[in-house]
């Protein structure tokens, strides 16, 4: 994500910011020039999730809408009145309001279901919800279990499931990537998928449970980008899908603060980073590549100084750096077609 400025005095605002600490404005997002501006005359204001401190994005205007792209999508959610359920929708749609910015800058369709039948909706629901749901995406609809707010619920389901990350961002990038696969899919490019990813006509049950049974093939590193990922060619799609979104997002960072990367050692090699670019400007995906690596190996190294976990615990094989240039093609692909 990048870091915006106020349209009214230029300095630094950051994505969830709803006031300019130097001059006072109250600003919000406009979705569709990706920028903040001023609550004013322009505006009718800001989204109806404002009231309830979910959302700093902005309606236009002449809109009808009451919602923004990123709330109208949501079907479930928890009443405010459930005060534990409720707050932890929060962290949610922080994260959730992350994803539909980066879908806008890909370029990808958002329309919600209440519109469209392959429309997308969101369901935040409870633990003890009706029908027995778990986080997953199904025809459209992607479920987040609110428990998984719960820090020290997602480092209990992470370490139980032996995943080297779990966060709600990546939760929401895991599963739009399902919602997206048939967008891409369905009609062209599937001889493509397969070739990279296997042939997802291989029975998604049976395969699921023999990975939850037997486990990742030992050698699953050589070949995916996580262990689940080796369960099921669409679970392959879904993680890779997921760490193309993270490298995007953290190099979006890197450039728009104009880092640059030159250690202090003889031999520098895959650290050094001449300055960071817009990745979402970038057609060579190598270019976009070889910039996270330089970028991943300093981070880490600052996390380990704070006595943290690495933010990226991943190596990528060549195998799946051929499937994220893969996803890179087709997202230029389709916005050529589409635009
Ligand atoms: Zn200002
Ligand atoms: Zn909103
Ligand atoms: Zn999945």
């Amino acid at each position: 994500m990048k870091i915006f400025d106020c349209p009214n005095c230029s300095s630094p605002l950051f994505f969830e910011n709803t006031k300019c600490v130097s001059c006072g404005s109250s600003l919000g997002f406009d979705p569709d020039e990706l920028l903040f501006k001023s609550v004013s005359d322009d505006w009718s204001g800001y989204c109806k999730n404002h009231e309830l401190g979910l959302c700093n994005w902005l309606i236009s205007a002449g809109s009808k809408n009451t919602f923004c792209p990123a709330c109208a999508l949501n079907r479930k959610v928890p009443n405010a009145s459930d005060g534990e359920n409720f707050e932890k929708w929060k962290p949610l749609e922080t994260a959730k309001h992350r994803l539909v910015y980066q879908l806008l800058k890909l370029g990808l369709p958002l329309v919600p279901k209440s519109e469209a039948d392959e429309g997308l909706a969101f369901d935040f629901l409870g633990s003890d919800n009706d029908d027995n749901k778990m986080t997953g995406h199904a025809n459209g609809v992607v479920t987040i279990i609110l428990t998984e707010a719960d820090s020290v619920h997602r480092e209990q389901l992470r370490k139980q499931m032996s995943e080297a990350y779990r966060t709600l961002l990546g939760h929401f990038r895991h599963e739009i990537g399902h919602y997206y696969w048939p967008l891409l899919f369905k009609y062209k490019n599937l001889d493509r998928f397969r070739f990279f990813f296997g042939d997802e006509r291989k029975d998604y049950g049976a395969s699921l449970e023999q990975h939850y049974a037997t486990g990742a093939p030992k050698n699953w590193n050589e070949n995916f980008i996580t262990a689940y990922a080796s369960s099921h060619p669409w679970e392959d799609w879904a993680e890779t899908w997921a760490h193309y979104l993270h490298l995007m997002d953290t190099l979006e960072t890197a450039g728009s603060l104009g880092l640059s990367l030159k250690p202090e050692i003889a031999k520098p090699s895959y650290l050094e980073m001449v300055k960071a670019q817009d990745p979402y400007t970038i057609n060579d995906f190598k270019i976009i590549f070889d910039a996270s690596i330089s970028l991943t190996c300093a981070a880490n190294s600052l996390n380990r100084s704070m006595g943290l976990p690495d933010i990226y615990p991943f190596i990528i094989a060549d195998t799946v750096y051929e499937k994220l240039n893969f996803i890179h093609e087709i997202l230029k692909d389709y916005r050529q077609r589409n635009t």
